[in-house]
């Protein structure tokens, strides 16, 4: 295969569940995992007389994300019905936005911010509910029926299954930083469509493109773009034609296949939404939103970088989400930012990537660790006792005080009673003095060894050096 002879061109659909407690149009909630039909109002069920009425929280979710990747925010926007039947979808269509979706021309930047890839736009719509197939029998589940989605819509700017995957990283990450979705792809809160065409290099014009359905992670989505890529490539090198079909990606096999052939936006015959007013949305309330981003990962890796000092890789690591920045920031309230990176990304993600567990879960919130680190920088306990403290506070939860103050870990910082240890160890090991006094002194390091374990490591560093080498001196 002549690879090189052809360019990919992707652009993703993602759909993004909003993390909101009730669904889009009515009060039921949205918690995951509940019985089935649990969480179902006669409004998901379409009962004749129902309404939808709008949950503005999930109408600020959308808005908020649009600002956080560079977008217009429609002041007038309004739902579409999109209509086709599916039994788990009981109203007979699904409400969304066609013609006027709440945002528009967003961007996102990958590859360290040297690429900029289009969104075309941001809408909002339900969600249908879930068919459960078992032997001869379908289930309906409808506790996902009209849950809030956000569908965002990449223009086709991505080339190749690598740009694929860092930009799907790169939505999940900011989406997680707004909150307005959780970006949980095993639970489905983040799931992508993957519109895939070839062209040869340089034609200014696309190939026919496929759509492969319902990708539900970053993993699955470099395999299926791959296999589809070179699937369309052999096809147009056979001399044969392309059909612009939708795909279902097998994982288990690795391969596309076709589910259906394209339907156009004719066939869902959309028209304006009668039963709800269109969403109208004044600049003071955009303002009024925007106040409430936070500070978003680009800005803040780079403010790290500029303002703390930070390289790259740790200030990469540390904004990899905002839990873990957060985090940080509580450390360098009161410590130095080289201090506080080091103890947080290998002393503490070290032992949370032995125990397999999240930052979320950690055992030791950041306060815990702040203060055991006070401790280590007024002396309190040495550096290396610290990272045993650290171990203690990992398995058992409890604070650095406790800990210290249980073991009787204070380092003895006394000249005085350091003295007097030393004298002891000298005077138990008179010959070795002697040799010591005789030029080897080797036996330095043991003499240290001798002391650390009559204080059981607890005697300051600083202050044995200098009165051992006084007093070995005499
Ligand atoms: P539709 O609504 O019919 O699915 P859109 O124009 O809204 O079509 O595009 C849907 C997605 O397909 C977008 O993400 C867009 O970037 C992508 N896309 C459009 N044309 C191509 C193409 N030739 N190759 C790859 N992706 C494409
Ligand atoms: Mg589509």
């Amino acid at each position: 295969m002549t690879q090189t002879d052809w360019e990919a061109i992707i652009g993703l659909e993602v759909h993004a569940q909003i993390s909101s407690r009730t669904k889009l149009f009515s009060g039921a909630s949205t918690e995951f995992g509940a019985e089935h039909n649990t969480q179902v109002s006669l409004v998901d069920t379409a009962m004749p007389g129902t309404l939808p009425v709008l949950n503005y929280y999930c109408v600020e979710q959308a808005i908020r994300t649009g600002l956080a990747l560079s977008g217009e925010i429609n002041n007038c926007s309004y739902f579409d019905r999109k209509n086709y039947f599916y039994p788990d979808s009981p109203q007979g269509y699904q409400i969304t936005q066609f013609f006027e979706p709440i945002v528009k021309n967003c961007k996102l930047f990958i590859n360290n911010g040297t690429r900029e890839i289009r969104i075309a736009k941001i809408h909002l719509e339900q969600d249908s509910g879930k068919s459960i197939h078992s032997e001869n029998k379908t289930y309906i589940d409808l506790n996902r029926a009209g849950i809030a989605l956000m569908e965002i819509v990449s223009q086709p700017d991505l080339r190749s299954s690598k740009e694929v995957a860092e930009f799907m990283k790169k939505l999940r990450q900011i989406l997680r930083y707004v909150g307005s979705c959780d970006g949980d792809m095993e639970k489905g809160s983040l799931r992508c469509d993957a519109n895939v065409s070839v062209c040869r290099r340089g034609s200014k014009e696309f190939g026919t493109r496929c759509e492969i359905k319902n990708l539900n992670s970053v993993r699955y989505m470099v395999q299926a773009v791959d296999y589809e890529i070179n699937r369309q490539i052999e096809i147009l090198e056979n001399g044969e034609e392309l059909n612009q079909d939708t795909l279902l990606f097998d994982v288990s096999s690795g391969k596309t296949k076709v589910m259906r052939n394209k339907e156009d936006a004719s066939d869902y015959r959309y028209f304006p939404e009668p039963d709800l007013l269109p969403v109208m949305i004044t600049q003071d309330k955009i303002d009024l939103i925007a106040l409430s981003l936070p500070e978003l990962p680009d800005q803040k890796k780079l403010r790290y970088i500029e303002e703390l000092g930070i390289n790259e890789y740790d200030a990469d690591v540390i904004t990899s989400d905002k839990i873990t920045a957060d985090y940080f920031e509580e450390l360098i309230q009161k410590h130095h930012p080289k201090i506080a990176v080091t103890w947080l990304t290998v002393e503490l993600f070290g032992r949370l990537n032995k125990a397999g567990i999240d930052i979320t879960s950690s055992p030791i919130k950041a306060h815990a660790l702040s203060e055991l680190l006070d401790f280590i920088i007024d002396d309190t306990i040495s550096a290396k006792l610290g990272k045993q403290v650290f171990d203690t506070m990992f398995e058992t939860g409890k604070s650095a005080a406790e800990i210290i103050d249980e073991q009787s870990l204070k380092q003895i910082t006394d000249e005085k009673q350091i003295s007097v240890i030393i004298d002891q160890v000298m005077d138990s090991n008179q010959d070795k003095v002697n040799e010591y006094k005789n030029g080897k002194t080797k036996l330095y390091g043991f003499f240290i060894g001798e002391i650390m374990k009559l204080t059981k490591g607890q005697a300051n560093p600083n202050t044995v050096n200098s009165v051992l080498s006084k007093k070995l001196s005499k």
